[in-house]
């Protein structure tokens, strides 16, 4: 595979950018230990399924969720644009804003420890080496490096004692920990990549059950769902 079309591929696959999760983990053992409480790879249940968040720290100032993201060169973003651009090698590429999935984790966390969002920190982590042209208000995009700084720093809402509490009982109990449950959750994916397959194959949309149609595309011929444009489904010949 050329680095080209490993970009893409990175970039595409975006939610698993894992830079060093060790790294991080390392970074966060220089909190005060006495005061922040914290959780590496998180898995939630949800009714939508599960949600996996790389760091959560449980400190006095609020509860910072933390998503690590693999990308290198330049990264321009604002909290409210929907896309966020790179510049590497003398190109440009766009993904998508990842602190919106980011919100995504902090409103499951917000359900499930029953406190509210404006007691979460949206932390976005990258290599050192990466240059940040961020623009944020609530929420931080920090090399790893910065991560235990930014977080001593920071002035917020606070968290009192029982919710604290609360949200170390929650983390602590929900989080589907054991080896043979992640196991399971990593069959399930697999499986409903197996059933989408399968259903492509026999000519059914995946997402809505509709009939999949043939189609050209300015990028060539794919497979689109007739009930476009309410249902999206796309796959590539
Ligand atoms: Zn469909």
């Amino acid at each position: 595979m050329n680095k080209l079309s490993q970009i893409k591929k990175e970039i595409s696959a975006g939610i698993k950018g894992s830079i060093g999760e060790h790294a991080v983990s390392a970074e966060l053992r220089k909190l005060p230990r006495d005061l922040c409480y914290i959780y590496n790879n998180v898995m939630l249940e949800t009714e939508k399924g599960s949600t996996q968040i790389d760091h959560i720290v449980v400190a006095p100032q609020g509860v910072f969720v933390l998503e690590t993201k693999n990308y290198q060169g330049t990264i321009y973003g604002s909290e409210k644009a929907q896309k966020w651009k790179q510049y590497l090698g003398g190109k440009e590429y766009s993904f998508y804003n990842p602190l919106r999935q980011n919100y995504g984790h902090i409103k499951v966390l917000s359900n499930a420890i029953g406190i509210p969002e404006k007691l979460f920190v949206s932390v976005l982590v990258f290599p050192d080496e990466t240059k940040l042209m961020i623009e944020t208000n609530n929420a931080a995009a920090v090399g790893i490096s910065g991560i235990s700084h930014y977080i001593k720093g920071y002035l917020g809402y606070g968290l009192t004692r029982s919710q604290a509490d609360k949200a170390r009982e929650v983390l602590s109990t929900q989080n589907i920990i054991s080896f043979v449950e992640r196991r399971e959750h990593v069959q399930r994916i697999k499986e409903n990549i197996q059933k989408a397959e399968e259903s492509v194959n026999q000519g059914i949309c995946p997402q809505c059950g509709g009939k999949l149609l043939l189609r050209k595309g300015e990028y060539g011929a794919f497979y689109g769902c007739s009930n476009y444009p309410k249902c999206r489904f796309k796959k590539k010949l």
